[in-house]
C-alpha cells in the first residue's frame, strides 16, 4: 500500500550511489557487500521492469586543501581501497574551467538511479498485477491475531512497515528513534558545460544530461516540512559559485525529508510482542546503496534461514 506518493523521499533524493566516505576517506558502511549487491540488483530490476534508471557515473572528489589531497593519495596507495578510488588525470575539469586548485580524486563503482522513473515503472508494475492499493493506511482497519493479519479485505501472514518518516504515525513502531533530516536539492541549467562525472566538494554537481545537473543536498535537523526555504536555495548557489564559473539558471528546487536514525544504522526486524509485524526503515541518506541488500537480507530472515543482523535489528530499541 501507497498513499499516492505523498511525502515520499525517494522521490526527490539524487539516487546516488557511493561507496566512499569523504570525511576521513573510508568506505561507506558495509561497502565492500553492499555494492556487489547492488551492481546485480539494479540491472536486473532494470530487465525485470524493462526500462533504464542506472547510471555508472564516476564522483570527481575536489580537495578544499592540501591536506585532504594527502589522505586521498594515501589511501589511492592500500589495496583494500583500489576498486574503488584512484587519482587518474580527467583533462574536462580544465576545459570546463572547474575550479581544482587543491587537485582531485576519482572514486569508481559509483552512480545514481533515477529514483522517479524506477518507482513509476515498478508502480505500474505493480498496478498491472493489482498488487498494490493507492490509500493511506488505517490503522483502525487493522486485525492484529497471532497467527494472521486482517486489514479490510485482505488476510495475510505478515506485515511490513516501510513508512520513511511516517512512521512517526505507526501506533505500534513509533517508540523507534527516527531522527528525520530536512534536505534541499536544485536542478540548474547551464549551457556551456559539458561534465560527464559528478562533482563534489562537500556538496555534489550530477550531470542528467541536456544541460541539466542536479546539485545538492542541504542538511537539516531543525525543520521537518516539505516545503523549500530560500535559505538552502542561497546555500547551494554559493556552493556552485566555489566551484563553477559559468552562470547557470534554476529550473527546479525540491525539499523532502530522509528517515535518519539516532545511530545512523537501518531499522529493520518484527514488532518484540506482535512477530507477525514488521518494519523496514531507517534508510538514511543512503537508501540506495543499503535497501536493496538488506532487503534481501530480511527476506531471508522472515523465511527463517537467517538471524538479522544486530546492527540493524530493532531489538537494540526496548519500547
Ligand atoms: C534532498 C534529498 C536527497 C537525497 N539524496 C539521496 C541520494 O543521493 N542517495 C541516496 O541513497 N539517498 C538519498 N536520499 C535519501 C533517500 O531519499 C532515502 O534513504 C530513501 O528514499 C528512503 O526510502 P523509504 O522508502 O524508506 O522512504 P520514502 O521514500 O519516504 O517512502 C515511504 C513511502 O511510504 C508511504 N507511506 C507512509 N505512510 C503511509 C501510510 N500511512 N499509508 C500509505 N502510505 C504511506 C509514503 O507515501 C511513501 O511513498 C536523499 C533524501 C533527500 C531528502
Amino acid at each position: 500500500m501507497d498513499n499516492n506518493w505523498e511525502k515520499n523521499s525517494s522521490l526527490v533524493a539524487a539516487g546516488m550511489y557511493n561507496p566512499i566516505v569523504f570525511k576521513r576517506i573510508t568506505k561507506s558502511w558495509k561497502a565492500d557487500e553492499l555494492v556487489p549487491y547492488l551492481n546485480n540488483f539494479y540491472p536486473e530490476l532494470e530487465k525485470h521492469l524493462n526500462a533504464s534508471f542506472d547510471t555508472k557515473i564516476d564522483i570527481l572528489r575536489i580537495f578544499k586543501n592540501w591536506e585532504q589531497q594527502n589522505d586521498f593519495i594515501a589511501k589511492t596507495e592500500d589495496d583494500n581501497y583500489s576498486e574503488f578510488i584512484n587519482s587518474e588525470e580527467c583533462k574536462t575539469l580544465d576545459k570546463n574551467k572547474v575550479e581544482n586548485n587543491f587537485g582531485y580524486g576519482t572514486v569508481t563503482q559509483s552512480g545514481w538511479i533515477n529514483t522517479k522513473l524506477m518507482l513509476s515503472k515498478y508502480r505500474q508494475f505493480l498496478e498491472k498485477e493489482a498488487l498494490i492499493l493507492n490509500e493511506k493506511f488505517d490503522f483502525d482497519s487493522l486485525k492484529v491475531e497471532t497467527e494472521k493479519i486482517t486489514y479490510k479485505e485482505v488476510t495475510a501472514n505478515k506485515i511490513i512497515f516501510c513508512e520513511g518518516t511516517q512512521i512517526q504515525q505507526n501506533p505500534y513502531f513509533n517508540y523507534l528513534p527516527m531522527v528525520p533530516t530536512q534536505g534541499e536539492i536544485l536542478t540548474i541549467k547551464i549551457e556551456n558545460l559539458s561534465m560527464d562525472k559528478i562533482l563534489n566538494k562537500g556538496f555534489f554537481i550530477m550531470p542528467l544530461g541536456n544541460n541539466l545537473y542536479r546539485v545538492g543536498a542541504t542538511y537539516n535537523w531543525k525543520i521537518s516540512h516539505y516545503e523549500t526555504t530560500e535559505e538552502a536555495k542561497a546555500e547551494l548557489i554559493e556552493k556552485i559559485k566555489t566551484v563553477l564559473p559559468q552562470e547557470f539558471e534554476i529550473v527546479n528546487h525540491q525539499a523532502g525529508i530522509r528517515p535518519t536514525v539516532k545511530d545512523r544504522k537501518p531499522l529493520i526486524g518484527v514488532h518484540p510482542e506482535y512477530k507477525n509485524l514488521g518494519v523496514f526503515n531507517g534508510m538514511g541518506t543512503k537508501g540506495i546503496l543499503i535497501a536493496p541488500y538488506f532487503a534481501n537480507h530480511f527476506s531471508e530472515f522472515l523465511e527463517g534461514s537467517f538471524e538479522l543482523e544486530k546492527e540493524v535489528n530493532i531489538d537494540r530499541f526496548k519500547p
